[in-house]
């Protein structure tokens, strides 16, 4: 008999049916900005609908063209890509920066170009899917330690083989979480066991730090935490990523970082609309004042209502709900009153963790949050209302 290889509708038909089932299936909405209240977003200071960073990007456009038209290594390194990595260099205390299109591609780009099959990877459990990924491009098997655990990471070096170098990874800030990483903990720990520490401060970037530097940034230097990432479109409100270290290092990820040699360099005008963003930031501490006023406001009034926050002192404040289908009614009630917040289920966050991923920004007004808490006590006192119903 002649066997026929599968076919591929039916195997994607199987998969879809298998999600759907398992009530995972994920949909896109449209975003109309302005007619919601956006507390869904990372734009924690605002800047992406600032008029004079729509300025430097239209202005960047007209300079340099809409488009980098070709990779860094070719002819896109324009000047203005060039003028972008010295800031963000200075801004987190590094001799150097490379900029990449993504925060995505800056990790899988980082990991692909400093791992080989041999490489020992140690991971925080909640680390970011690109983390996982880079690490997986480079053929490196990454060890997960427990969550913000140092005595777990201690115990996984000191098991792990010397004949290989080593790299543990971190987020900064975890993004589903809010928790912030134990930075001098961590370094510690790595200098310890001669292990490298790459942070990815995808959310702590404009938002920690005495000038908006992140949690590492000039309080951790290159001795400490030798691989940064940061990345540009949450707080800074355009879009891109960096890496930030040594001459060594950044020369390294030239020459060996595909996700970074074979694309197109990211458009001119985001470039120049990020050094607008930082100019932004140096001179406008008080956004970052509003914001850690809003987060105050937001969790005093949230404990008062018993709503289950987390341990978060950042602008991601989620409450963990447990079970996906009591996210998405009560994500669905909040949209009906113009509130978008995250629905966040599993694989993104483990099972029985669903959660409201509510992100807090120094542009909401206190109406904003008002209306954010009157929703949020609907939907508590709607819920003691169905189980007055259920149980007579
Ligand atoms: C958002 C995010 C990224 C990816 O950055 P993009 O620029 O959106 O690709 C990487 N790491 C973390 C921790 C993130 O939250």
């Amino acid at each position: 008999m002649v066997s026929t290889p599968p076919c591929w509708s039916a195997r994607l038909a199987q998969r879809a049916t298998e999600r759907r089932a398992a009530g995972l299936w994920r949909q896109r909405r449209h975003h109309a900005p302005g007619a919601t209240r956006d507390f869904a977003g990372n734009d924690y200071l605002g800047l992406a609908r600032e008029p004079c960073l729509i300025d430097a990007m239209a202005d960047g456009a007209r300079r340099y063209g809409t488009g980098a038209c070709a990779s860094h290594l070719v002819s896109g390194h324009l000047a203005v890509h060039e003028a972008l990595e010295c800031r963000l260099a200075e801004l987190v205390g590094r001799p150097r920066a490379l900029l990449f299109s993504t925060g995505y591609m800056a990790n899988l780009g980082t990991l692909q170009a400093l791992c080989d099959g041999h490489t020992q990877v140690f991971q925080d459990r909640l680390n970011h899917a690109s983390l996982l990924d880079g690490a997986a491009l480079a053929g490196a098997r990454s060890r997960r330690f427990h969550h913000q655990s140092l005595a777990d990471l201690d115990r996984l070096l000191a098991r792990a083989p010397t004949d290989a170098p080593r790299l543990v990874v971190t987020d900064g800030v975890f993004s589903m979480d809010g928790d912030v990483a134990d930075i001098a903990g961590l370094a510690s720990v790595s200098a310890r066991h001669s292990a490298w520490l790459m942070v990815d401060d995808a959310h702590g970037l404009g938002v920690l730090g005495e000038a908006g530097e992140g949690c590492v940034g000039r309080a951790h230097g290159v001795d400490e935490v030798p691989v940064l990432v940061g990345t540009l479109g949450k707080a800074l409100g355009t879009g891109g990523a960096f890496v930030a270290g040594s001459e060594a290092l950044i020369e390294h990820l030239i020459q060996f970082a595909r996700p970074y040699v074979y694309t197109t360099a990211q458009p001119p005008g985001v470039a120049a609309a990020t050094l607008a963003a930082l100019d932004i930031l140096a001179a406008e501490p008080e956004r970052r004042e509003r914001l850690c006023t809003r987060i105050a406001r937001f969790r005093a009034a949230a404990a008062g209502l018993g709503l289950p926050l987390m341990d978060s002192p950042t602008p991601i404040q989620p409450l963990v709900l447990g079970n996906g289908q009591r996210v998405l009614a009560w994500a669905a009630r909040l949209a009906e009153r113009g509130l978008a917040v995250g629905a966040i289920r599993e694989p993104t966050v483990p099972r029985g963790q669903a959660r409201l991923r509510i992100t807090l920004s120094a542009a909401h007004s206190d109406a904003d949050l008002d209306a954010l808490l009157d929703a949020l006590a609907a939907c508590q006192a709607g819920e003691g209302d169905a189980a007055r119903e259920a149980t007579p």
